[in-house]
């Protein structure tokens, strides 16, 4: 059970169900919260030719705008994108030395890292499973790599367990594995299991639990070389006349169960982290590029829209020139306020911002906007001058995760065994505390704060790092926010209406869907939008 310093957030939730009840339960509560649901995507949107054309305001050159675009551009329409920023992307984006951004409350970082490195400050892996993401890239020659997800060298630590000493994945799932498996082999042996499983079944079932459990021949979970095939060895198997290989010593199991990491060992399971996964060559922000140089022309950037209007002829937006100050939800006092009309508009500006824009839409879509609340994250990049958790600990990429307020230090997934600086990715959380309290701090003390706790699991931290950048998701001004939270009963209220085609204007993007915090569901949510209001279009 969290503790009740813990939020109820919905993906705590979850995570608790996970650990408690295992994977399956646990995707049975995602599906029914609108997590984990499958991508429908069954190849490109096929639209009929416009009847009459006409023109299309698309608001955001986020994946979900530049996706509408390019679609209604092909179906025949004049499309026009307004973007707050002077580059496309919206979150789907890259920093990389020499990039500068400014915070809400106008603290300006610039990346210093070397040249060839960068972090992704919001999306920065793509599961096998997320269809349109993979069809698009393949479509706009966006080249993908491997993303390790899980590394069984990788760390598991707890500051309450081991004296804050950091333990291996593959030892805790190993000994966690073995430990159970001999439990349930003595349940079976002792008839424990009659009612549940037939005599014939019962002689697989120890067969699966002695191969899975890395068991002795006693059904026993030991020291000894059969462990060691699954946890490692103390000394590892070599060549000549070097000394024989020596089996590593499981952990004690009441210590192993007291000290929770199990807890970290479960992610990879997950339906979204399951492997295969990938992430561009070069940053996420390719993905937004290859979008870009389809439909780059049609974007108007630096704009900033602060009112969307319709009547029965058509729509009327708003926008002032970001350029001279002011956050993306409007308000700025003598900044000249100019107007473009289309005949449709496609909106996928974030709910944090939209709910505070002059929108004008019937009540049921403008209550749905106000319905949903973002949720906060943070992440932290960090360079250091060598890569020694390569050098010295044998991790090539993948997450070891901590209780501490960093929850995980992710290594790099690219360029291997190479020498020089590279960038880690040194803190990330989301809908947590540690996420508000990352983001309440100034960028220095966030980079400080996490090359201080990652310490804890490298000390090779204190003599390595060299810079860092840092992005508190909700001091963001195009956003407020990393990714929408919608509950069971806002999903039964208004989510409905919040997509539907209100008049002229269609809302999509990442908040519109069933696939929250995933470019899937932003890009899944505009094919969905475009077709709807193709069609509401062809009959008006
Ligand atoms: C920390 C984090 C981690 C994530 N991890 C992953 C991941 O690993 N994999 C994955 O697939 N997805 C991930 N996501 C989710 C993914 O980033 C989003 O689902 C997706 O990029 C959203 O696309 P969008 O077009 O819906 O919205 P956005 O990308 O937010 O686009 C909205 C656009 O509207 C613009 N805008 C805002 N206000 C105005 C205004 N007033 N006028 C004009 N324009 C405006 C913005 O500048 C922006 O360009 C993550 C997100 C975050 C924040």
């Amino acid at each position: 059970m969290p503790s009740p310093t813990h939020e109820w957030s919905r993906r705590g939730l979850l995570s608790m169900i996970g650990k408690v009840a295992g994977g399956g339960l646990m995707y049975q509560a995602m599906a029914s919260l609108g997590h984990a649901q499958a991508s429908s995507y069954r190849g490109p949107l096929q639209l009929s030719q416009s009847k009459k054309g006409g023109t299309v305001l698309v608001l955001g050159a986020g994946l979900a705008g530049m996706t509408a675009a390019f679609e209604l551009r092909a179906a025949g329409y004049t499309v026009q994108i307004l973007e707050y920023q002077e580059r496309a992307g919206g979150r789907c984006w890259t920093l990389r030395g020499g990039d500068s951004f400014t915070e809400l409350d106008g603290t300006r970082q610039t990346c210093e890292f070397d040249k060839g490195l960068y972090i992704n400050p919001g999306p920065w892996r793509v599961p096998y499973h997320h269809y349109a993401v993979l069809d698009y890239c393949k479509r706009f020659g966006v080249r993908l790599e491997p993303f390790v997800q899980v590394n069984y060298n990788a760390l598991v630590h707890s500051t309450q367990a081991f004296g804050g000493k950091p333990q291996r994945f593959r030892q805790v799932q190993s000994d966690l594995h073995g430990y159970v498996a001999e439990l349930l082999g003595k349940a079976t042996n002792q008839g424990a299991l009659d009612q549940a499983v037939t005599k014939e079944d019962r002689e697989l079932l120890m067969q699966g639990l002695k191969d899975w459990g890395a068991l002795d021949s006693q059904y026993r979970y030991r020291e000894g070389l059969v462990a060691s095939e699954h946890r490692g060895y103390q000394r590892d198997p070599a060549g000549g006349l070097m000394p024989l290989a020596k089996p590593s010593k499981p952990i004690d199991m009441s210590e192993l169960l007291r000290s929770r990491l199990w807890s970290q060992i479960n992610i990879g399971q997950l339906y979204e982290f399951q492997t295969a996964i990938f992430e561009p060559v070069g940053g996420m922000d390719m993905i937004a590029q290859g979008f870009e140089r389809e439909v780059g022309k049609l974007i108007r950037y630096n704009t900033k829209v602060t009112k969307i209007e319709q009547s029965a002829q058509g729509v009327t937006v708003s926008f002032v020139d970001a350029r001279s100050g002011g956050n993306a939800q409007g308000g700025d006092a003598g900044n000249a306020v100019q107007q473009v009309k289309g005949d449709w508009c496609v909106c996928t500006i974030p709910l944090s911002i939209l709910s505070q824009l002059d929108v004008q839409a019937g009540a049921p879509m403008k209550q749905a906007i106000a319905a949903v609340h973002y949720a906060a994250a943070f992440k932290v990049g960090l360079q250091f001058k060598r890569r020694f958790w390569e050098e010295d600990e044998a991790i090539f990429g993948g997450i070891s995760y901590t209780d501490l307020p960093i929850g995980q230090i992710s290594y790099p997934s690219n360029n291997f065994n190479s020498n020089g600086p590279a960038v880690l990715l040194g803190g990330y959380g989301y809908e947590s505390t540690h996420a508000y309290e990352f983001t309440a701090m100034a960028p220095k003390d966030r980079i400080r704060a996490a090359v201080e706790f990652g310490s804890q699991l490298h000390p090779q931290y204190r003599e390595a790092f060299q810079n860092g950048v840092a992005v508190g998701w909700h001091r963001v001004p195009w956003m407020l926010g990393c990714y929408g939270v919608w509950t069971e009963e806002t999903r039964l209220q208004h989510y409905t209406n919040l997509c539907a085609v209100d008049g002229r204007i269609v809302l999509a993007g990442e908040h519109a869907c069933y696939i929250p915090g995933w470019q899937e569901g932003s890009i899944l949510s505009s094919l969905d939008a475009v077709r709807r209001l193709h069609e509401h279009a062809q009959a008006t």
